[in-house]
């Protein structure tokens, strides 16, 4: 079995899986050079081939024993919306048929890619429409960074430099390894060569996980989906909270390894009438103080089926100089792309009611 490589009986390992290393090492097991590697991945990453027959600089029948002994998978675009303010929403078609959203945030002043980490999300976070799906499945590290290479061409951004921001679909640290293996094909130097201090990664706060990812050699920003500053209100927003609570979270991130000048991000989903108080963001600023952190206030983007209310713009100013007056660096994120339902936590595939042809082809393959 190939290092680092899933592999379904009768199927051909797909490119798109392998991380670089692996992918000499399955190379050389065909008699292949390895430095092949190199160059499949530049194909595939910088100049965004899809096909093994377009790699031109490959011997002929290099490519054809490529085409024969490997897939290369790529998400599909299903549909595409634009915003007004230039936020574009892809619902990408995988392999298997599900779809997953995907989104790009251009000037602000970055220009990023907000990427899917799994078909749905098991968090069940009460405000959040994704967590209403529940988990499908997770997505593999191929999916991952297909997001990246689809949305790249898409936007006609491989010239340009762009972040990333691991906050669409889905809880990263309940997809770890795949997350993991995405951050280091996404770093490859022949490939997109990203840095990951370009990338951030956001987590409910899944303790184990986040104290693996302290010892991670590729280490994203970080941040935390924090939403309230006690057990009691978190509980009822955040359901994992009753086994990961609060306290345990600041404690972790305390400890978490932050490089020079860098600070963990606390987002904080503001509610009217559940975490909006005044007396909330004096109890928010003394669990963060002696946190390198900063504050991101989001004010709730709402939607039918959420119950919760956007507080008024008033009450977020009051909250954000509360924090401030205390020495905490805010912000407050300004929602891009609501009219298309790309905002944060809209991200949701609709129209999931499907033909019963496709119910049944659905259940033949589960
Ligand atoms: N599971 C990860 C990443 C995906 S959610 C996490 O929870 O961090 C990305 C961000 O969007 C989280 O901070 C989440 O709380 C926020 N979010 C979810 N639903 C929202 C909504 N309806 N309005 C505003 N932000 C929302």
């Amino acid at each position: 079995m190939l290092v680092g490589t899933v592999i379904r009986p009768g199927a051909r390992p797909d490119l798109a899986e392998f991380e670089r290393l692996a992918l000499e090492d399955a190379l050389a097991a065909r008699g292949v050079d390895r430095f092949r590697a190199r160059q499949i991945f530049r194909w595939i990453y910088r100049r965004g081939v899809a096909d093994t027959e377009a790699m031109t600089d490959l011997p002929r029948d290099l490519r054809t024993r490529l085409g024969e002994d490997f897939s290369l998978t790529t998400p599909a675009i299903a549909h595409r919306d634009q915003s007004i303010d230039g936020t574009q929403k892809f619902l990408l078609r995988l392999a298997d048929g599900r779809t997953i959203e995907s989104v790009f945030i251009p000037d602000t002043p970055a220009m990023t890619f907000c990427i899917s980490t799994q078909v749905g999300c098991a968090m069940a976070c009460a405000f959040c429409l994704t967590g209403k799906m529940g988990l499908a499945r997770n997505l593999t590290a191929g999916e991952i960074v297909g997001q990246v290479r689809v949305l790249v061409d898409a936007t006609a951004m491989r010239d340009v430099r762009f972040n990333l921001v691991l906050m669409g679909m889905g809880e990263p640290l309940h997809n770890y390894d795949e997350t993991m293996k995405a951050l280091r094909i996404l770093n490859d130097e022949h490939g997109f060569a990203m840095s990951p201090q370009r990338i951030t990664l956001s987590t409910v706060g899944l303790l184990p996980a986040l104290e693996k990812l302290a010892r991670e050699p590729l280490m994203p920003k970080l941040a935390i989906s924090l939403h309230a500053p006690t057990d009691e209100t978190r509980g009822a927003l955040v359901p994992i909270n009753k086994k990961y609570g609060v306290a345990d979270i600041i404690e972790a991130c305390k400890r978490f390894p932050l490089k020079h000048r860098n600070r963990i991000t606390f987002e904080y989903v503001m509610l009217a009438g559940v975490n909006d108080r005044p007396e909330d963001a004096r109890r928010l600023a003394k669990l963060l103080a002696g946190v390198k952190s900063k504050v991101n206030l989001i004010p709730l983007n709402a939607a039918a089926g959420i119950p919760f209310e956007r507080p008024s713009d008033e009450v977020v100013s009051r909250f954000a100089e509360i924090l401030a007056e205390r020495h905490l660096t805010v912000s407050v994120r300004k929602s891009r792309g609501r009219d298309i339902r790309a905002a944060c936590g809209q991200l949701i595939v609709e129209g999931q009611k499907k033909s019963t042809a496709q119910q049944l082809a659905d259940l033949a393959f589960t």
